[in-house]
């Protein structure tokens, strides 16, 4: 049984995986010269950035993928987990610590003087529960993070509540969590996760208690380092990787897919499982089939994001940090209404050579400089992004009193078309459809094709959603569709 799989980013690896362990002839035809997708890095002047991803959570996801193949994760993907998961800049000088051990974190919030509105009134605590105070986070979680915990909630973790908005979810029985709408100065804390604070379901709650209580991490060697170790699981179970192939069309023969048209060519298969964005799927290559309604107002936002080399070291910046704008609603409206650059971004500060020494030479660091932004529709990308340097470079000197202009010894950068260029992701978008409505978790692009019985998707623009956690589970999702192989074809 031969299955194909288009593209080569978590998702498509995963998949990949997966059906090799099964017993399929897999072959991956990815059109980049390298795997990974948007899990990409660049190196320059002796500095190391990984272009996307920053941290990952639920790695006992990966964990799975390994243990399928018979392999232990920790011995080729070792993990660092993240003492401190961020640390947050308000432009009034207050500066919180979110560690990742909850009590620590409400002892860090509880200290922190409440400058910023609305931290005076905060009435968290990290003593014992009782009725009307409780510990922010339990710690007597289920420690496999895969399992959920039911819609009501239970006893230490937030509800899911599906259909609901993060600001009208706030039970009186649950503590606040952080960017839960009952800590103002904590609301903007869903900037990571790139969606609208105050429209988004209430079920991203579980956020909070993914990296809180089940951890955050990074692979020790910076998060390029996990599509090695994929991809080097994947070569040994035998999957065929044809780099450099961009496949032109999808083949069908009524209800089933034949096979795939790529570089002039015709390569059939049994099973065919896309990884590539769902929108460049219909669009692109299954021209003639029914697609459903695209729209640019579902578009999640993208990203624009800075790869300094410096020289010097700043103690004040950790792994990850946030640097607040004032007003992150009149934000998200520039970002989603009027589809511009805000004049006041949030930025995002990730140096990863603090975990990593070799990504930044001795006497430097590596700095990605990410704002969110809309995604592509025809803005003049070069003016913005002028500006937005400009932006940041200035507010970084402002709240962090660093003068970075004379400090950045080479330079990189990455807008929406760059975006949708390395990933044909469609206008840039970081994770197909945004989740800014209670319901957006149930529209996504089902796993499978509604026609087409051989047709599986999997990767961020489709169901569950995006992020690294996610498109591992899409694969997990569609290998339930994947009976083994028998060995012998006349095996029963
Ligand atoms: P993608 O990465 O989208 O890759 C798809 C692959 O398919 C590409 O390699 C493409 O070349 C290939 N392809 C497409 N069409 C074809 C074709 N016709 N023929 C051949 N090949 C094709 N997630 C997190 O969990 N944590 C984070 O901190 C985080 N931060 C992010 C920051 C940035 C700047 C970006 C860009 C993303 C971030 N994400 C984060 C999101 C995460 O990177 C993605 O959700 C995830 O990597 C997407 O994987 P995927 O399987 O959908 O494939």
């Amino acid at each position: 049984m031969k299955a194909i799989v288009i593209g080569s980013g978590v998702g498509g690896l995963a998949m990949a995986i997966r059906l090799a362990v099964k017993g399929y002839e897999v072959h991956v035809f990815e059109k980049n010269g390298t795997t990974g997708g948007k899990i990409g890095e660049i190196r320059r002047d002796g500095f190391r950035f990984d272009t996307g991803p920053s941290l990952l959570t639920l790695p006992s996801l990966l964990d799975e993928l390994f243990l399928l193949a018979g392999r232990k994760r920790d011995d080729r993907l070792p993990l660092v987990r993240l003492d401190m998961l961020c640390r947050y800049f308000y432009e009034d000088g207050t500066e919180i610590d979110a560690w990742s051990e909850p009590r620590r974190f409400a002892a860090e919030v509880e200290q922190k003087p409440g400058r910023t509105p609305g931290m005076s009134s905060v009435t968290w605590t990290s003593a014992g529960p009782s009725t009307s105070s409780r510990p922010i986070f339990s710690l007597s979680l289920p420690a496999q993070g895969t399992q959920l915990p039911p819609a009501q909630g239970g006893p230490g973790h937030p509800p899911l509540s599906p259909g609901r908005c993060l600001p009208e979810h706030a039970p009186a029985q649950h503590a606040p969590l952080p960017g839960s709408p009952r800590c103002p100065a904590l609301r903007p804390l869903r900037h990571l996760q790139r969606v609208r604070p105050h429209r988004a379901p209430a079920t991203l709650n579980l956020i909070a208690h993914l990296e809180h209580n089940l951890g955050a991490y990074l692979p020790a060697t910076g998060m390029r380092e996990a599509i090695r170790a994929l991809e080097v699981l994947a070569r040994e179970l035998g999957v065929h990787f044809h780099l450099n192939s961009r496949v032109e069309e999808i083949l069908t023969s009524g209800r089933r897919v034949r096979g795939i048209r790529v570089g002039g060519g015709v390569e059939s298969c049994d099973r065919l499982v896309s990884d590539a964005d769902i929108h460049h799927l219909y669009r692109d290559l299954l021209p003639g089939k029914p697609a459903p309604a695209f729209s640019m107002d579902k578009l999640s936002s993208s990203a624009l994001i800075f790869y300094w080399g410096v020289r010097g070291h700043h103690p004040r910046l950790e792994v990850h940090n946030i640097l607040f704008s004032t007003d992150y609603k009149a934000e998200f409206r520039s970002i989603f209404n009027e589809r511009t650059l805000f004049q006041d971004p949030t930025v995002y500060l990730y140096l990863s050579s603090r975990v990593v020494p070799g990504d930044a030479p001795g006497d430097g660091e590596n700095w990605f400089a990410m704002i969110n932004v809309p995604p592509d529709t025809g803005q003049d990308w070069t003016g913005l992004v002028n500006r937005a340097r400009e932006h940041i470079l200035d507010k970084i000197r402002r709240m962090l009193s660093i003068d970075l202009r004379d400090r950045i010894v080479c330079e990189d950068v990455q807008a929406p078309p760059d975006i949708e260029q390395a990933t044909l992701s469609w206008k840039g978008a970081l994770y197909g459809q945004n989740s800014n409505s209670p319901f957006a978790a149930f529209l996504r692009h089902p796993y499978r094709h509604r026609t087409l019985h051989n047709l599986h998707f999997v990767g961020g623009s489709v169901h569950p959603g995006g992020g690294i956690p996610l498109c591992l589970a899409s694969a997990a999702i569609a290998d339930r569709e994947f009976d083994p192989v028998s060995p012998n074809p006349t095996d029963p």
